[in-house]
């Protein structure tokens, strides 16, 4: 599932492949910019923003898209086989001579000026792995809502960008309190911020993530659930937390995080 670490890794790899050249193909396959011609503009950067990707063109556009539960941007050299997904999940495919990237399965993409940027990201809280980081900043907004259950509250993006659900379930075993803990109940909550951008830095340059240090148990309590902790041996537990479309699969251990749980 794509989360801050993902979105920065694939940053890096379209800003490598795009970036200083002028697009020969362009092709965005959604209704609303399907006749939108972006072939000879040239790609400026591609920048990550918590878990959104900004592709910046000459003459001042933006494609803003998002990968949220699996959506993926391969990079192909030029005459290799597509390999991402059948043609029907493309939905956008920018190409020079030597590099085509394909967006698959992306369910937001969108065209807009570069100047308008802060419509689709200027919602969100400090990048964990931006430039302006500032864990100060998150931690503020993490407290602004002590009642909020700390899951919760790690998952909004307004809060601090870049955590999905694999981070909030490793993060709330790291601080040792289920996800339906109170932020303001966590004890040593402020570490919160420093922990999460440590671990997304940690990860950011690889599509494997790793909480535990350890390559053969790469997490902690995500997707572990009726397995033995393996800090403590309990075995981890799985509810959703969140109400409607929003519920996510939430792994924790009763053994070593304390605080209220699903019965
Ligand atoms: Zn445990």
């Amino acid at each position: 599932m794509p989360e801050g670490d993902t979105v920065f890794h694939t940053a890096r790899r379209l800003d490598a492949a795009l970036s200083g050249r002028r697009l020969t193909v362009a092709d965005l396959r959604v209704p609303r910019f399907a006749t939108a011609d972006l072939t000879g503009r040239e790609v400026r950067d591609v920048t990550p923003r918590g878990k959104h990707l900004l592709t910046r063109l000459s003459g001042g556009l933006t494609l803003h898209t998002h990968l949220r539960m699996d959506g993926a941007w391969r990079v192909y050299e030029a005459g290799e086989r597509w390999r991402g997904g059948p043609g029907h999940q493309i939905r956008a495919v920018l190409g020079n001579e030597a590099r085509t990237a394909v967006g698959y399965r992306l369910p937001v993409v969108e065209l807009l000026r570069t100047a308008d940027e802060d419509r689709a990201v200027g919602h969100l809280g400090p990048d964990l792995l931006g430039p302006d980081w500032d864990a100060g900043a998150a931690l503020a907004r993490l407290l602004a809502a002590p009642e909020r259950p700390l899951g919760e509250a790690l998952l909004d993006q307004r809060n601090l960008a870049g955590i999905g659900n694999v981070y909030k379930s490793e993060l709330c075993f790291l601080l040792r309190v289920t996800p339906w803990t109170p932020v303001g109940d966590v004890p040593g909550v402020e570490r919160a911020p420093a922990l999460a951008a440590r671990l997304l830095h940690a990860n950011r340059d690889t599509f494997r993530r790793v909480t535990t240090g350890r390559r053969d148990t790469p997490l902690y309590v995500y997707g572990r659930a009726r397995r033995p902790c393996l800090r403590c041996g309990t075995p981890v537990r799985e509810a959703e937390q969140g109400d409607g479309t929003r519920a996510r699969p939430t792994y924790w251990c009763p053994g070593c995080q304390q605080g209220p749980a699903p019965s």
